[in-house]
């Protein structure tokens, strides 16, 4: 949605046509009316640092959004940690004798760092927290996640989500107060539209149509059709072909592979080993309200299934509107040949409310009204030890077919946010529109350094300090 809201803008007045397979546009980002209220897939926290994006963001959304004040918690054998992780906080809640051996535990670590420390995601926490802050904290939810042992997972997970946390500077931030408190403000509090996180890509669409622009839903792509090193057209289920000059792709890499003609068969092998993880959302109606300001929960007690629970009441008053209940969602990760992906409904339903029970963010007494399930296939790009080696001859391949471009979370193979995505979609229409050459591929790759660092807060985009 994106590319198509910066090419309608762009002066080269040019025929844009967006083809979405489902009824909605937003994908991942979508927003859903559900028993009078307005939910999203989970959680969706928006943040970017980025000028561009956030100058974006504002265009479409105005004056429309909230300042969400940002309380995430961990929890671990019926305990709530605060979430991004304290050091102080986390060593008193796990208790004297835990808390003596998670720090010799990082003081070894620190001591003697493995030869593969920058490999896998195991090694790379293990190596800046320690090996037992990395079994309570890390282990168990990014195995549920991910479906793999976290020694096979790529350091690029950690790299990408933890950055540059560390036991050893949350320390060193104990015992020197920081008069600046800058940093944690930023993350503390977010920008969200009031009518949940898919409005913004409803309005881009709205805006793409004003400006002459067409969106089709419905519109599954079955083929996309090259020949001699560019990009002809596309053809949708329904047989027709769509002549054109630039694709711009956000279907799953995969898909695209497989979709693409004239791509070796060895290429559509190696992509074939590429994986993505599923989510199955259980959204849950409680009577009244929960005591708990939450506004999601991550869930590494390793007795629950479940990964994470957001509580959509903590968001914003316009999401429940006059409603007196509260919607949770549940998320659970699993394969397509998993038993829980081919659980009915109903099953689900069960199973959710038993977990939010034991996961005591109510008391007994909170009465679950009714469930609703939503399944999303393809959710997560499985960043497996060895993935990058996959993905190159593959982009390789992408490249050498003029006018087509991949972007996006399942399109790039790359574990983005909504910033990331927007970012590839900006780019990817300067490069039709304006001829420029920037490579996508880079884009949510290395730690991002902003020129012009900025955010965004209740009156409109400040300046954010590095
Ligand atoms: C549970 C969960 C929580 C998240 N939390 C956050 C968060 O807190 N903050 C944040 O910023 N981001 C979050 N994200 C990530 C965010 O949702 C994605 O980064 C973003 O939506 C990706 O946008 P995209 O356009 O790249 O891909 P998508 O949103 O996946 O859109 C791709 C679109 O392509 C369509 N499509 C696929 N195949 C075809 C085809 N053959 N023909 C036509 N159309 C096709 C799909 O229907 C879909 O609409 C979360 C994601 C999940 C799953």
């Amino acid at each position: 949605m994106t590319a198509a809201y910066v090419l309608t803008k762009s002066p080269a007045n040019l025929d844009v046509n967006v083809y979405e397979a489902s009824e909605q546009v937003g994908g991942l980002s979508r927003s859903l009316r559900l028993w009078n209220q307005i939910v999203d897939l989970g959680p969706h926290r928006f943040f970017s640092r980025d000028r561009r994006v956030n100058s974006l963001w504002l265009e479409v959304v105005g004056r429309d959004y909230v300042m969400v004040p940002r309380l995430t918690r961990i929890l671990y054998q019926g305990r709530y940690f605060q979430y991004p992780l304290q050091a102080m906080d986390a060593l008193q809640r796990l208790g004297p004798l835990e808390a003596t051996r998670c720090v010799a535990s990082y003081g070894a670590a620190r001591f003697k760092q493995p030869k593969d420390y920058c490999e896998s995601f195991e090694s790379w926490v293990t190596a800046r927290f320690g090996r037992r802050l990395y079994e309570i904290f890390f282990r168990t939810y990014s195995e549920k996640l991910w479906g793999i042992p976290c020694s096979e997972l790529d350091s690029d997970f950690a790299a990408q989500r933890i950055r540059k946390l560390s036991l050893g500077a949350a320390l060193k931030q104990l015992a020197v107060r920081r008069k600046n408190n800058e940093h944690r403000t930023l993350v503390d509090r977010f920008a969200y539209p009031n009518g949940g996180t898919g409005q913004v890509y409803e309005r881009m669409a709205e805006m793409v149509q004003e400006r002459g622009g067409r969106v089709h839903l419905g519109a599954h792509i079955k083929r996309v059709v090259a020949s001699a090193g560019r990009v002809r057209g596309i053809e949708l289920y329904s047989d027709e072909f769509v002549p054109c000059d630039a694709v711009i792709s956000s279907m799953p890499l995969t898909s695209l592979i497989a979709r693409l003609n004239g791509v070796p068969e060895r290429i559509r092998e190696m992509a074939r080993r590429l994986s993505y993880r599923n989510t199955i959302l259980v959204y849950l109606e409680i009577a009244g309200e929960l005591d708990s300001r939450d506004n999601w929960v991550y869930v590494q007690d390793p007795g629950l299934t479940v990964g994470r629970i957001t509580n959509f009441r903590n968001w914003s008053p316009s999401l429940y509107g006059n409603s007196p209940n509260t919607i949770l969602a549940l998320e659970y990760w699993c394969n397509s040949d998993d038993e829980l992906w081919r659980r009915s409904d109903g099953e689900l339903g069960r199973l959710g409310a038993d977990e939010f029970r034991a996961s005591r963010l109510a008391s007994d007494a909170a009465d679950v009204l009714r469930s609703h399930v939503v399944r999303i296939p393809k959710s997560y790009p499985v960043y497996q030890r060895g993935y990058k080696d996959i993905l190159r001859p593959i982009q390789e391949v992408l490249r050498s077919v003029e006018g087509l471009q991949a972007i996006g979370r399942y399109g790039a193979f790359k574990y983005n946010n909504q910033d990331h995505s927007i970012l590839m979609g900006i780019l990817a229409a300067e490069n039709v529109a304006a001829g420029t050459a920037h490579d996508l591929w880079q884009v949510n790759s290395d730690f991002e350094e902003y020129q012009e660092a900025c955010r965004i807060d209740e009156t409109g985009l400040v300046p954010a300090p590095c």
